[in-house]
């Protein structure tokens, strides 16, 4: 506090003001003069008789009564807070963190929920060959929200990130950097290249993670290369395999044969390719009067179509669809058979001249009858199947089952030949010296002209479609068929009611309990589920958990002893996979183990490793075998909608082939991360927003907030400039709760709190709305609808508590006596306020949560870290049971009068505003009001009379019942003030002077000076 002192001389604003004397009555007027310009000149004021109240009571050694004088000022109740106003994220976020590594935070949270019910979302695992990008962040992020705030609402939800850690996209850019070292390497040697590779960004990823807030167990995460993982991914396949659902067998699948292995449907991407297409002559070798009499003694052929030339040696059948109608076309002495829809495209393309049509007939004439192939020794059969279309081509479609899906299914129905003539690189073996040894693409034009010799050409062309490319390396994959090994869709489930009830089935009827948010997940897997062939689960690469099974070396068949296989799984738990590669494998057949099929002694390992989505589907079996107290099956998965073919679709087949029930209760989707021009963030393209660098710049709460704004299950768009908006909001929020600090400092719940019934009518209208506010934002939590917390968050602290509450309640806070009953009530309405909503924020900003929390009035049993506590209850947040059970009667009537009061008061701020404009006020305080109101307005205003100039912030209001034909019906008109300027509120009053001992204030600012001892 500061006191005027006789013959002193100190600054006053931009003057110079020199104190004389001071005069010992009670009035305590003394003289001062002031130095400063007055004009252009420099100089002293002459000395003039000034009011210098109030008066500081202050006590000398006789303890006689002393005045001195002190500024007005220091009555007043300004904020003061150590909660700074720039927030500093780059650099305090940090040491933040490094708080809650210390406090061990995640492990406090887990005792403090230890026995509470729980909630399990299992994470999805990234993959470890990069940093992470905007869409892990969002990931990440939503899945901390989720964590968090079943945390906050009692659960014990605990978090275990894991890592995708084997795969191909790893071994390729490991192959890459041993360049020609990698032919002399051993398997076991490669693997720890790739172990290295994956580890570090193992190590990035988790570091940046938690850099953006995230809790969880990070310093024991699950990782797919942790030898207790692999082990559970091998037990999963050989529960598979026990359970009759794996064969090996030969498919025709995606095959890449720049990478040389087999592609799973979910590594397959459709890019256009140009084609070279041909349609090709086929004779008929049975007698054609079978067909139809009219073709008797005819020489009759068939016309194939195909955009894949390289196919046709291993050429089997031509299918024919049995319910479409072909016709027999004859033109110069011979009958063409094609489709009847596209018999005149035909005859046009293949220059068939004056053709004519001899017959009719549904293409179910065509089965079992034999054509010849056009430059092999071989019979083609006639077969039948519903995929031929009428849409391109001949209607007539070459059938090759080594090298297409669907063709593979018919050549097993038909029973054909499925060998493969084309080796892991995509060259032909085996046939005529024409294309052998040529690659798949070469050999299409040799095999053009080879047609052409034949006679078998009718017509070629250049053809542009879509067609599979391989998504690693973005070259075209072909279908070939090799030795895979398969889990069998259609194999009846264990101790199923039926032949019928196949996994197919099964998995069919369970994805039905699952809740799909978005709700077109559950249609989405389905149909994927009700298509899809059996699981192709091999690959032939080195860089993934093997398929640890022992082949016979005479029969070629594997071993499958249960004892053997708990051996093995055994041995990984111990070693890790990498013992399939090292002779500490070779100890685990007993000598003179048989082979139950054909008797042999001699065993070789198997050397395909596992499907990586085998591995991570396993994943929630693997985190349930390490920590057995979790429940099966989790509560949530939640990522990007690509999983619905990868790891939503493995977690659940790995599920029901091990427990036969879905991993999940729940799945969830976000959307894809998205540039402002709607086009995929990526480094490549150099659109993308980096998490990292935002969170260094701008504060990883920044990124956090951007990940609550958005709808996640739409795309969402970030950029730059919408993360410094979001910073700009993030200031507001900051600000908010600044203001709440500062008002609390001499606050202390357990003795100054104002029960709920003592409070001024404002102030419980106030917690009527924050109970609103964590009502809604607890069930947001709930739908996991964090934009609209973000957007009922941004309302709350800008529209209800900065630009209403906490500008009207300025006045109260400052001007009323410290330990005042309105002010205590204003502090407790506050501090509610504030306790509520830096809990409810908590599982979004989780950074500036805990830094208010230090700052807020310790009060009892609180927790240390707003992370351990609970969100605030009814009973918290309005203070005491009662007028939470009285919500919804008394209140209703309140609570509709302030709304009414709120639209009053912005007609009068609006009125304000232009008696500012047009220089008849300056301050709102220079004016008074006059409103005339109608029913009902009326009758709520003069409900609330007193209060109404502190809510304009006006020093008058009078109200007079008439028309009200302004907007709402209210009439607003402003005048100037009467009175004069009270020097300690500013508030204008008639009544300044009035009291003697303190001539220059208001007659409410002399009440408090006299309350407060001045
Ligand atoms: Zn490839
Ligand atoms: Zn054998
Ligand atoms: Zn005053």
């Amino acid at each position: 506090m500061y006191f005027e002192v006789p013959g002193e001389r100190k600054l006053a604003g931009r003057r110079l003001l020199e104190i004389k004397s001071l005069t010992q009555n009670t009035q305590g007027f003394h003289w001062v003069r002031t130095a400063g310009f007055f004009g252009t000149a420099f100089g002293w004021s002459a000395w003039t008789f000034r009011v210098a109240l109030p008066i500081m009571k202050r006590f000398n050694h006789l303890g006689e009564a002393n005045r001195v004088p002190l500024e007005l000022k220091a009555t007043i109740n300004l904020p003061k807070t150590a909660f700074p106003m720039k927030a500093n994220l780059p650099q305090n976020e940090p040491k933040m963190l490094a708080r809650w590594e210390e406090a061990r935070i995640y492990e406090r949270i887990r005792e403090a929920r230890k026995g509470a019910p729980t909630y399990i979302l299992h994470d999805g695992p990234p993959y470890t060959s990069g940093p992470i990008h905007m869409g892990t962040a969002l990931n990440k992020c939503l899945k901390d929200f989720i964590v968090k705030s079943k945390t906050m609402a009692g659960f014990d939800a605990p978090y275990v990130p894991g890592w995708d850690c084997h795969g191909l996209p790893i071994e390729i850019k490991v192959d890459k950097e041993l360049g020609g070292k990698k032919l002399q390497m051993r398997p076991l040697d490669v693997r720890a290249e790739c172990r290295k590779y994956a580890q570090k960004y193992l190590y990035l990823q988790r570091q940046q993670f938690k850099r953006i807030g995230v809790f969880g167990r990070f310093d024991r995460p699950y990782a797919t290369m942790n030898p207790q993982y692999e082990s559970t991914v091998l037990s999963t396949f050989f529960s598979f395999y026990e359970n009759g659902f794996v064969y090996k067998g030969l498919r025709a699948v995606y095959w890449c044969m720049h990478d040389e292995t087999a592609l799973a449907e979910a590594e397959v991407e459709y890019e256009n390719h140009t084609s070279p297409t041909v349609f090709v002559k086929y004779r008929l070798l049975d007698d054609p009067a079978g067909i139809d009499a009219a073709l008797a003694g005819k020489k009759v052929s068939t016309i194939i179509w195909t955009t894949t030339p390289w196919t046709l040696p291993a050429s089997m059948a031509v299918a024919f669809h049995p319910d479409e109608d072909y016709v027999g076309l004859e033109s110069g002495g011979e009958v063409y058979i094609v489709a009847a829809k596209l018999a005149k495209d035909v005859a046009e393309k293949c220059g068939l001249a004056d053709s004519r049509e001899l017959a009719h007939f549904p293409g179910r004439k065509m089965e079992r009858l034999n054509f010849q192939h056009p430059f092999l020794d071989r019979k083609i059969l006639g077969v039948l199947a519903d995929y031929v279309t009428m849409d391109t081509g001949t209607g007539v479609v070459h059938t090759a089952p080594s090298h297409g899906a669907e063709d593979f299914i018919t050549g097993v129905k038909y029973g054909l030949d499925a060998t493969s003539n084309v080796d892991e690189k995509g060259i032909l073996r085996n046939g005529l010296a024409e294309y052998t040894g040529k690659r798949v693409w070469d050999a299409n034009q040799p095999i053009i002209e080879l047609l052409k010799s034949r006679g078998a050409l009718l017509h070629t062309e250049k053809t542009e479609h879509s067609y599979p490319h391989c998504w690693r390396c973005h070259n075209p994959v072909i279908f070939r068929a090799t030795e895979q090994w398969f889990i069998s869709m259609e194999t009846p489930m264990p101790g199923g009611k039926s032949e019928e009830d196949t996994l197919r089935r099964r998995t069919l009827e369970e994805i039905k309990q699952v809740k799909w948010d978005p709700a077109w997940g559950e249609e989405r897997l389905s149909n994927m589920i009700a298509t899809r062939p059996d699981w192709c689960i091999s690959r032939q690469r080195v860089w993934g958990v093997p398929i640890a099974v022992f082949l016979c070396e005479s029969c070629g068949k594997p071993l499958n002893d249960s004892a053997v296989n708990k051996k093995v799984v055994e041995l990984f738990a111990r070693s890790g996979a990498d013992a399939w590669f090292t002779s500490e494998s070779d100890t685990i057949l007993a000598a003179g183990t048989k082979c139950p099929h054909c008797g042999g002694t001699k065993f070789e390992k198997e050397t395909d490793i596992f499907d990586v989505w085998l591995e991570s589907g396993a994943s929630y079996l693997a985190l349930v075998a390490d920590e057995p107290a979790y429940p099966w099956p989790s509560d949530l998965y939640l990522e990007g909608g690509d999983q619905y073919r990868g790891w939503f679709q493995s977690s659940l087949l790995c599920a029901m082939g091990t427990h036969g029930t879905p991993p999940y209760k729940g799945v969830v989707t976000p959307g894809w991360t998205l540039d402002e021009k709607g086009q995929a963030m990526s480094k490549s393209r150099g659109n993308d927003v980096d998490p990292v660098d935002i969170s260094d710049r701008l504060g990883a709460e920044v990124v956090r907030l951007w990940v609550a704004s958005v709808d996640f299950r739409e795309d969402v768009v970030g950029s730059e400039k919408l993360m410094l908006r979001i910073a700009e909001n993030y200031r507001k929020i900051r600000n908010t709760f600044r203001y709440i600090l500062g008002n609390l400092g001499d606050f202390n719940p357990q003795a100054n709190a104002v029960p709920f019934e003592q409070m001024a009518a404002l102030d419980q209208y106030m917690l009527r709305q924050a109970l609103a506010f964590a009502s809604d934002v607890k069930n947001s939590y709930l739908e996991f609808a964090f934009h609209k917390i973000y957007h009922r968050l941004n309302h709350f602290c800008i529209v209800d508590l900065s630009a209403f509450y906490f500008d009207v309640l300025k006045d109260r806070l400052y001007i009323s006596a410290p330990k005042s009953q309105a002010r205590r009530s204003a502090q407790t309405a506050i501090w509610r306020i504030g306790e509520a909503l830096v809990r409810l924020i908590a599982p979004i900003m989780s950074f500036i949560s805990e830094e208010v929390w230090d700052h807020l009035p310790k009060s009892g049993g609180r927790a240390e870290s707003v992370h351990l506590a609970l969100f605030p209850s009814a009973e918290e947040i309005l203070g005491d049971a009662g007028s939470v059970a009285s919500e919804g009667s008394g209140s209703d009537k309140s609570a509709e009068d302030w709304v009414t009061l709120r639209s009053v008061r912005d007609e009068v701020l609006k009125a304000l505003e232009e008696a500012r404009n047009s220089k008849l006020i300056g301050t709102g305080l220079e004016a008074q009001v006059m409103l005339t109101a109608s029913d009902p307005v009326y009758t709520v205003l003069s409900r609330h009379a007193a209060e109404l100039r502190y809510l304009f912030i006006v020093s008058a209001v009078t109200l007079t019942p008439g028309s009200g034909n302004g907007t709402g019906g209210v009439h607003v008109e402003v005048k100037k003030a009467d009175g004069a300027k009270c020097e300690r509120c500013w508030n204008y009053s008639t009544r300044v002077g009035e009291d003697k001992e303190y001539p220059t204030v208001c007659e409410r600012c002399s009440a408090v000076l006299k309350e407060i001892g001045a």
